[in-house]
């Protein structure tokens, strides 16, 4: 079983409720379980188009049996269910999921980079370290060092709490 973390985002419609629904689907996943889940963070959206209404994001840790891009197709098995349109790569949706740290593994495939590049977000940073401070990301660093020269304007304590299971 791999440790893996997944960063859950949603800026459309009940987006605490598109949170843990994206959490129950990944329980009942198969060789998946989760083991824990973030405090959510209300974020301004960064790197998308226009005007946009803020994002809820946490991040899950699971455990995996499944192989990347198994677990790539069942998590956007899970965006489909959940309704995301899919209106322009950077557009509004009702459920993102990426698959920030995958155990210790560095991949660069087609349909899959590992660390997600995104993972330097400092919403992702707040959320990985308030699950594991010690983490260490691979590639990049400790986790605790890279929060510390985040900047955290923008992501605020949403008091949202999604279960783990
Ligand atoms: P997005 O619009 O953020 O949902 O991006 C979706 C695309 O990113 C998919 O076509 C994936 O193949 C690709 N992708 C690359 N690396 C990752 C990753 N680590 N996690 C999730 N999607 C990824």
């Amino acid at each position: 079983m791999r440790r893996v973390f997944l960063g859950l985002g949603s800026n459309l419609g009940d987006r605490a409720g598109h949170l843990r629904a994206a959490v129950r689907a990944l329980c009942r996943g198969p060789h998946l379980g989760v083991a824990a889940v973030s405090p959510v963070y209300e974020t301004e959206p960064v790197e998308v188009e226009g005007e946009q209404p803020a994002y809820l994001n946490c991040v899950a840790e699971l455990r995996c049996g499944l192989g990347p891009l198994e677990l790539l197709r069942y998590c956007q098995g899970v965006e489909a269910a959940l309704g995301r349109e899919r209106k322009g790569e950077k557009a509004p949706r009702t459920l993102d999921i990426d698959i920030l740290l995958f155990g210790e593994e560095l991949l660069e495939h087609p349909e899959l980079t590992i660390p997600h590049p995104g993972v330097e977000r400092a919403f992702n940073l707040r959320c990985l370290a308030d699950l594991d401070p010690g983490l260490y990301i691979p590639g990049r660093g400790g986790v605790s060092g890279l929060l510390a020269e985040a900047d955290l304007e923008g992501v605020r304590a949403s008091g949202e709490v999604v279960e783990p299971c």
